[in-house]
């Protein structure tokens, strides 16, 4: 039988893909996905080809997880891209991916969504200076999103971006500085700026039906 590896990691073997929930451990040889160390208990291995329903729902359900979303904001999202023109499955991710919590750890201010929504909600973080405790909030290219001038909350991106060796961001996204830690919106994300290997398609034949 496998080692324990906890019901965050769980989620990344049952995908089998590194979804980065746990911050620096991800990176680390600790990852549970890196060690290849099976789910405990009777049913670590699927039997049986995946239905055409269980594969469209496993890519719903890892865009959830990836990025730590509820079912019925994950429908507003999808309502949202529908009305858009173009395609609605690159519509819709790039809807998510603007997602402020997401921006937090994109710019490398936050170690994990998790953290950078828990950053947003104490008050850390401010966009276009202004102070943002929403963490679905969705940015706008030209925004500026940066962290509260005080010495604790500057301290707390800090750390965190010399944890992750200030990561690299994406293109759509400019970290302007480091210290005091500041990035910019510099245009909207497109299908090719999402990291997460999904195929947005069968999500929206999951959800059109
Ligand atoms: Fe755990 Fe992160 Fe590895 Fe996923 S990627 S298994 S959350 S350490």
């Amino acid at each position: 039988m496998g080692r324990y590896i906890g019901p965050v990691c769980r989620l990344c073997r049952r995908e089998g893909l590194k979804l980065f929930l746990k911050g620096t451990r991800c990176d680390s040889p600790k990852c549970a996905v890196d060690r290849r160390e099976g789910v405990p208990g009777m049913h670590q291995f699927r039997r049986g080809k995946a239905s055409e329903y269980a594969i469209r729902l496993r890519e719903k359900q890892k865009v959830k997880r990836y990025y730590g979303i509820f079912e019925r904001q994950f429908r507003k999202y999808f309502d949202m891209a529908s009305r858009r023109p173009g395609n609605t499955g690159d519509a819709l991710m790039s809807l998510i991916e603007r997602r402020l919590d997401n921006v937090v750890t994109r710019l490398g201010f936050a170690v994990s969504r998790a953290n950078a929504r828990q950053m947003i909600g104490h008050g850390h973080i401010l966009v276009n200076g202004r102070k943002v405790d929403i963490p679905s909030y969705l940015v706008r290219p030209g925004d500026v999103v940066g962290v509260k001038d005080r010495e604790h909350s500057r301290n707390l991106a800090a750390a965190n971006l010399a944890m992750d060796g200030a990561p690299r961001v994406p293109e759509w996204l400019d970290r302007t500085s480091t210290e005091p830690p500041e990035g910019r919106v510099s245009r909207l994300p497109a299908a090719q700026d999402i990291a997460l290997p999904v195929t947005p398609q069968l999500i929206v034949e999951l959800l059109s039906r």
